[in-house]
């Protein structure tokens, strides 16, 4: 029989058949495909990926599109805008802005020697690069405060372990050039509703580091504290405590515990003002019922915070999994400590790999479950008529919002089939010769094999109805 009517043949038993016979899912590996797997395996043999570097392949590419997705689904919803800035930046930028002292800039900064001598880096945060933006472009002439958002990646040194990556990326939003308390907790809001509009549920840990004045006086209070409890100390925060004593606080080894918890709190030495700045951003929050623990140990890393600072952790029983989902806090001095106005300004900045991390442990094997909540339909084709036609039915699906799965380079329906099965597809559109002709498309159940003759120009309805969307 010729290979023309062989197809027709088939063509006409999948058309006729009113309940088919599943096809096979998983089909033997050819002797190509099996020596094609031995040769990647060979070349993955001699390449590597840099230390504390990850790729994201699909399925789990789609989790992180979805998170992208509503990531800015969320800031545009809050009216913030959205902004890019370079990778590289001058080092000098971030020892300005984040201070020696830190781990970020003593030592985990990405810095080389640029080809004309300049000294440039990887940017480890994006806060100090927002604030060289606002000053450099002269956003005090726009509409304050300017409030603006971004997706980009990261680069810190540091050791890799679960959830801790050299390159890792941020959402991160910004409220530049308002001093109000009502700023930070919409800040607060926005971080915590991205997490729920996730299915995250998370709690959020808030602290307030006062004024610099504030702070100096509590300085001398704790340093003293810690240098009579010094023998308790790890050696870490023995050196912590010439450097940067507040972060002997962020000390998560055990033996420095005791000692943490018995120490001075910030709180105690805010200034009149501070107090009433911090009281009303936990009343913002009450109101908005945003669950909160007064965590009087939360300092963060960097040297620019003043008042409010927070982060977010999941609710969660497994302690173990419960890492910082995301960091952030009022930053009023660092604009003008860069030689801007004196600006006020808050943000925060999500760990998109931490929050990836309970996206995937939260949908269990993301590779077995559809994480598409999306119609699953594939589109198959038979002949070169129906598949000029099938593009044109794709486009117009796409466009009322209706993603169809295909593979046009496929000319057997049999593969096709099974390509639909692989994909999980609830329902397949096949469309030959025979209805190219009758202006109708065939809509196969997959699961009971039943299909159902269309009319081409109602595949949209037959689809929404079928999915109830
Ligand atoms: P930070 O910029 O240090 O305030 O951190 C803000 C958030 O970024 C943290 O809460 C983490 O979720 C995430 N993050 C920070 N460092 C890393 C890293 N090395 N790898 C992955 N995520 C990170």
């Amino acid at each position: 029989m010729s290979p023309k009517k062989e197809m027709k043949k088939k063509f006409v038993k999948v058309t006729q058949t009113k309940k088919a016979k599943p096809v096979n899912v998983a089909p033997k590996k050819t002797a190509a495909e099996i020596d094609e797997a031995k040769t990647a395996k060979k070349i993955a043999g001699q390449l590597m990926l840099v230390r504390g570097m990850k790729d994201v392949l699909p399925p789990q590419g789609d989790l992180w599109l979805k998170m992208l997705r509503t990531a800015a689904d969320i800031a545009t919803a809050y009216d913030f805008h959205y902004f890019e800035t370079p990778v590289v930046e001058a080092t000098s930028l971030f020892v300005r802005a984040v201070g020696r002292g830190t781990d970020v800039v003593d030592k985990e900064m990405y810095t080389f020697e640029d080809r004309d001598g300049g000294k440039i880096c990887l940017r480890p945060e994006m806060t100090a690069s927002v604030a060289r933006a606002y000053i450099m472009h002269g956003l005090h002439t726009q509409p304050q405060p300017v409030k603006i958002w971004n997706i980009g990646p990261l680069f810190r040194y540091d050791r890799p372990q679960a959830g801790r990556y050299r390159e890792f990326h941020q959402l991160d939003c910004e409220t530049i050039g308002e001093a109000s308390p009502v700023v930070d907790a919409e800040l607060i809001v926005v971080a915590y509703n991205f997490l729920r509009d996730l299915g995250i549920t998370s709690t959020v840990r808030v602290n307030s580091l006062g004024t610099p004045a504030d702070r100096e006086q509590y300085l001398v209070e704790l340093v003293g504290y810690f240098r009579s409890k010094r023998s308790y100390l790890c050696e870490d925060c023995k050196k912590r405590l010439l450097k940067n004593p507040l972060r002997i606080l962020d000390c998560k080894n055990d033996s420095c515990a005791g000692v943490i918890a018995e120490a001075p709190q910030i709180v105690d030495w805010l200034s009149e003002p501070s107090k009433t700045f911090f009281m009303t951003v936990l009343e913002y929050l009450d109101e908005l019922e945003i669950p909160y623990i007064l965590t009087p140990t939360l300092v963060r890393g960097l040297d620019y915070y003043t008042h409010t600072v927070f982060e977010m952790v999941e609710d969660t029983e497994d302690e173990k999994a419960q890492s910082s989902l995301l960091g952030g806090g009022r930053y009023d001095g660092l604009i003008e400590q860069l030689g801007g106005q004196s600006t006020p300004a808050a943000g925060f900045a999500v760990g998109l790999e931490r929050v990836m991390a309970v996206l995937e442990r939260q949908t269990k094997a993301v590779t077995e479950q559809p994480m598409n909540p999306k119609p699953e339909v594939f589109f198959a084709h038979l002949g070169d008529q129906a598949r000029r036609r099938t593009l044109k039915i794709i486009e117009e699906l796409r466009r009322s919002g209706l993603t169809v799965r295909h593979n046009l380079a496929k000319a057997s329906l049999k593969a096709q089939l099974e390509l639909a099965n692989k994909y999980n597809a609830t329902h397949t559109l096949i469309l030959g010769q025979k209805e190219v002709q009758d202006g109708t498309i065939l809509v196969r159940n997959m699961e009971s094999g039943i299909q159902e003759i269309v009319d081409q120009k109602k595949v949209r309805q037959t689809l929404q109805k079928i999915y109830g969307i």
